[in-house]
């Protein structure tokens, strides 16, 4: 009841008018054959009685008029749902998206998160999601309680309470909750046994559904003889086959045997109703009125039952995408503002810190300095935390154990918009968007087109932009428009860099800036790069070591720990040092 009364306060917020119409439909829908019982009961009565037509026609007009208003009012709130059911559904599409894009990354990033939303986007597939589900809730609420109370409503008068009846009713009932207990069990084994198939198809689903073998993936596929190995994760499994055709049998079974079930307590109610016309205690109107309702009544019963139980385990399943929307937004911090100009120090003391889930530490006891004015390099092995550093200093994962500051202040205090305008950043698997070159450079719909261009210029990016027919206006990628562009790899990184670049920040930090980068591009874009960054704090992640003589400083990561600080040649002369190390490893490819 909690989750359902959370699915119907969140659609009532998207689309108010939509549950109105929704409860108008199904109340319509469900109580017209009911009036027509009635007066066909009245009619019967009344000719029996052998009252004329003048005395009936009246009546059956405005009871047809009655019916003809509903039936008009049952056309407009069925127009309404249906134009409003997709709206809602876009707009809790739009809702799901904007909570992932305002969640605190640690969070979003998370493998426990990332289970969430792919039970949550299988939900959505088979049909378990607000839509769905809303409109369940008015059937069976609306729809099938609403006819049973009816139909109730109709019959208890007509049902004299003697002890005989009494028992009938109380045994009737009985039974009825008994195999409603146990259709709920049925349909809650039924679903266990569709969510162990489901669960040995996560694997196959990645390549069945979503993108997962598109075009980008193609070369890899083709060159590696993939095929064979994909086509055996998507193929069916013979005894998952057998599992479905055993769960579909075990499905009908459990109808077949609630149906029959239905069809005793109706026929039995029969019997009642004949007895009872027998003995003169029911007119011929009554009988077709109890008949025709008692009817009714074990149908929606039967009804609301089964879809009682379907409805339940559908809220219980909505429970994952409810948990989502209301997990924390996270800490997005305080709402210090951050310093405006001048002298920007950032000081990390004592850092360390583990991925959620990871087992050692990414980074440990980190101490170090950057400032503005001061070009740094970050340098290491793969894996040695050089990205988790940036990643920190970016409050997308923050410290476990020490604390990170900037001007003296924990950088957790500052508004967390304001503090990372301090910072441009291209990330090594940094992303670009299918929106136009100028909105992807510009990060916004509205831009400057004279900075934009400015910004491709300087990273490299200008000769192929006078190519480009649309110039600024030309869209990424070809997923989303047919004249698109694809990139090469050094391309994409070019507009990466010229993002940074056209944030303009006091901080620009550059992780494996150059890897897709041709050596004269690289050459180029390091001696634009310094010009533009002479009055910025600048940090540079780079395997190229030639990249460090740029540099005032340097600091050698290893296994997560700063094991050298220092200027190249300072870290050149430490013979024994991982710089002096890695850099003659290096050098030795390129000497003769
Ligand atoms: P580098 O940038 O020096 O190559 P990283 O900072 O990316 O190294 O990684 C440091 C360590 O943290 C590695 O052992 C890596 O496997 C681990 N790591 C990186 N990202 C994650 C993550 N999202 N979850 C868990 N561990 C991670």
């Amino acid at each position: 009841m909690k989750e359902m009364w959370r699915i119907i306060k969140l659609a009532a917020r998207l689309e108010p008018l939509l549950l109105p119409a929704m409860a108008v439909e199904t109340a319509i829908d469900s109580l017209t054959p009911y009036i027509d019982t009635l007066l066909g009961a009245w009619v019967l009565d009344r000719l029996v009685a052998g009252a004329g037509l003048a005395a009936i026609i009246p009546t059956v007009v405005k009871v047809l008029l009655l019916r003809l208003g509903l039936r008009f009012l049952f056309e407009i709130a069925q127009q309404i749902d249906n134009s409003r059911t997709d709206h809602l559904r876009d707009m809790f599409l739009a809702l799901r998206c904007e909570k992932t894009l305002s969640m605190d990354y640690e969070e979003l990033s998370s493998p426990a998160v990332n289970k969430l939303r792919d039970r949550i986007n299988t939900d959505d597939m088979y049909g378990w999601n607000i839509v769905g589900v809303t409109g369940q809730i008015f059937m069976v609420v609306f729809g099938q309680l609403a006819s049973m109370i009816t139909a109730a409503a109709i019959v208890l008068p007509m049902i004299s309470f003697t002890p005989a009846s009494i028992a009938y009713l109380a045994v009737t009932a009985a039974a009825s909750v008994g195999v409603a207990m146990l259709r709920g069990k049925f349909r809650k084994k039924g679903r266990e046994l569709v969510d162990s198939y489901e669960k040995a198809r996560s694997h196959s689903s990645y390549y069945l559904w979503g993108n997962g073998v598109d075009y980008k993936m193609g070369k890899d596929i083709r060159v590696y003889h993939a095929q064979p190995m994909i086509e055996k994760a998507i193929a069916v499994d013979e005894e998952e086959r057998r599992g479905r055709l055993r769960y579909k049998r075990f499905d009908r079974r459990t109808w077949a045997f609630g149906s029959g079930f239905t069809g005793l307590l109706q026929g039995t109610s029969y019997v009642y109703v004949i007895l009872r016309a027998v003995s003169g205690a029911l007119t011929a109107g009554q009988v077709v009125k109890f008949a025709s309702s008692i009817y009714s009544f074990w149908s929606s019963f039967s009804d609301f039952v089964s879809q009682w139980a379907t409805l339940k385990a559908d809220c219980e399943r909505m429970n994952d995408t409810l948990g989502f929307m209301a997990l924390d937004e996270g800490k997005t911090g305080g709402s210090r503002p951050v310093p405006k100009g001048g002298n920007l120090t950032f000081e990390f003391r004592d850092v360390s810190f583990t991925y959620p889930g990871g087992v050692s530490p990414a980074l440990s006891h980190i101490s170090c300095t950057l400032r503005r004015g001061e070009r740094v390099a970050v340098v290491g092995l793969n894996g040695s935390g050089k990205t988790t550093f940036i990643k920190l200093l970016c409050r997308l994962y923050h410290p476990s154990e020490g604390e990170i500051l900037l001007n003296g202040v924990n950088i957790e205090e500052f508004d967390m918009r304001e503090y990372l305008g301090l910072l441009s950043v291209v990330f090594q698997d940094f992303a670009l968007f299918p929106f136009t070159l100028g909105e992807n450079v510009a990060s916004a719909e509205e831009y400057d087109g004279e900075r934009a261009v400015s910004a491709l210029d300087t990273a490299g990016f200008g000769d192929r932009l006078k190519t480009l027919e649309k110039g600024l206006g030309t869209v990424l990628y070809k997923d989303y428009e047919d004249d698109g562009m694809d990139v090469s790899g050094g391309e994409a990184q070019k507009i990466a860099l010229a993002r940074a670049l056209y944030k303009d920040s006091p901080f620009m930090v550059l992780d494996e800036p150059t890897a897709a980068l041709d050596p004269v591009a690289e050459y180029e874009i390091y001696t634009r790069f310094n010009g533009f960054t002479e009055d910025k704090g600048a940090v540079y992640i780079s395997h190229r070591l030639s990249s460090c003589v740029f540099c005032d400083r340097i600091m050698v990561f290893e296994d997560g720990r700063i094991v050298q600080t220092g200027g190249h040649r300072e870290l050149l002369n430490d013979d024994g040092g991982l710089y002096a190390r890695l850099w003659n490893a290096q050098a030795q490819y390129y000497s003769k």
